[in-house]
């Protein structure tokens, strides 16, 4: 049996909804800010409540640009967690500001108490992490963002419908980045990227940031970039947004399938499952546990056909671009340790519960259970 990480393929094996949706938008041609991205906007808004999502280039640019949009600039610092990906400290770097690190904690998210500790007087953000589709401790970060008059913008590029109490992650702070990259909950054929606000006025200013800073044709309010959201692109988001609740329940379905499988005694001490909390909706946009041997399983599974994968075996603060702020091995001792011994098991909307089963065997045999 196969057991494929990608569902790229499959998503996209009967493209003529999208290509007939194509066929229209040629007669018109508005390539860029169209139509079709004004629609993909306002859905993308409702899907999380929010009141405004403004369609840029990426979802690092959804980082970066947000942080512009606020004020932050050289000289300031950021709070991001030392486990995430690459992006997230690039956006803070991108905007001449310095990202500060903070540990995971067992969840693997940004640990919340331990924030306080890394604020000095050049903190102006705090850009908490939604990893793997898991909510960050939101109503923690953002009551510590009040008490010191910091800002907070949400990377929740992987996910996506998450929620805590039923309320959208990217809502909770000042903005929400979100990326539509191939491999996200809700992804199209390119790049791609969405901000999420409730704030008219940063909605505005990003409008502009966006677009060069250009009030019309003639006219540059500010200075901004080039980073719109592709409207061909959003014709495919148009399409893929409709199956977006049914891919969250299948992920999830098939992730209870393996928390019920390792809760098992045997997988006691070999297979950690992050706890998950009842409040939260996780959306499973990757599912990872924390594995002994982590290495040798990773290899064993894959001769088994079973295309696991790690992400990511080197933290932030370790990384040779890193090397400017002076870290070494030992600073952040959770994130080192998930660097270590995370492994990410398929989970995505195209597998089966057989294929489900097959995975979960096949590292029980690997354990000798
Ligand atoms: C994918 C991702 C990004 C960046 O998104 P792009 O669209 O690839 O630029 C940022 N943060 C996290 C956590 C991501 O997973």
């Amino acid at each position: 049996m196969r057991v494929p990480f990608s569902f790229l393929k499959e998503q996209f094996a009967d493209p003529e909804s999208i290509f007939e949706r194509i066929r229209v938008f040629l007669k018109r041609c508005d390539f860029t800010l169209g139509q079709e991205l004004q629609e993909f906007e306002k859905q993308y808004a409702a899907s999380v409540g929010a009141r405004f999502a403004i369609g840029v280039g990426s979802g690092t640019d959804a980082l970066a640009l947000s942080l512009k949009a606020l004020g932050i600039g050289p000289g300031d610092e950021v709070i991001v967690p030392a486990h995430t990906f690459i992006a997230t400290v690039g956006a803070v770097v991108q905007v001449g500001a310095r990202p500060v690190f903070v540990d995971a904690g067992r969840d693997h998210l940004i640990d919340a108490s331990k924030i306080a500790a890394a604020l000095t007087s050049q903190t102006r953000a705090l850009l908490p992490v939604h990893w793997a589709g898991a909510p960050a401790a939101m109503p923690e970060i953002c009551k510590l963002a009040e008490a010191h008059g910091l800002v907070v913008v949400e990377d929740a590029c992987q996910a996506l419908g998450a929620r805590i109490n039923g309320q959208h992650v990217g809502t909770f702070g000042a903005a929400g980045a979100f990326s539509v990259h191939p491999l996200k909950p809700l992804h199209v054929w390119g790049d791609g990227g969405m901000i999420v606000t409730n704030d008219a006025a940063l909605d505005e200013k990003l409008r502009l940031i966006r677009n060069h800073g250009m009030q019309g044709r003639d006219v540059v309010a500010l200075y901004g970039v080039n980073s719109r959201f592709d409207n061909l692109q959003a014709i495919v988001g148009l399409e893929v947004i409709k199956t977006l609740d049914a891919t969250i329940d299948k992920r999830i379905s098939h992730a209870r399938r393996y928390d019920k499988a390792f809760a098992a005694k045997g997988f006691a001490g070999v297979i950690e499952v992050p706890p998950r909390q009842g409040s939260h909706k996780h959306v499973v946009h990757l599912y990872i546990v924390t594995a002994s041997r982590r290495d040798e399983l990773l290899q064993f599974l894959k001769g088994q056909g079973i295309d696991a994968k790690v992400h990511y075996p080197i933290p932030q603060h370790l990384q040779p671009a890193a090397e400017v702020w002076g870290h070494k091995v030992g600073d952040f001792p959770m994130a080192e340790h998930l660097a270590r011994n995370t492994i990410t098991l398929p989970c995505h909307q195209y597998l089966s519960e057989e294929q489900i089963d097959y995975t979960i065997s096949k590292v029980a045999e690997f354990y000798g259970l």
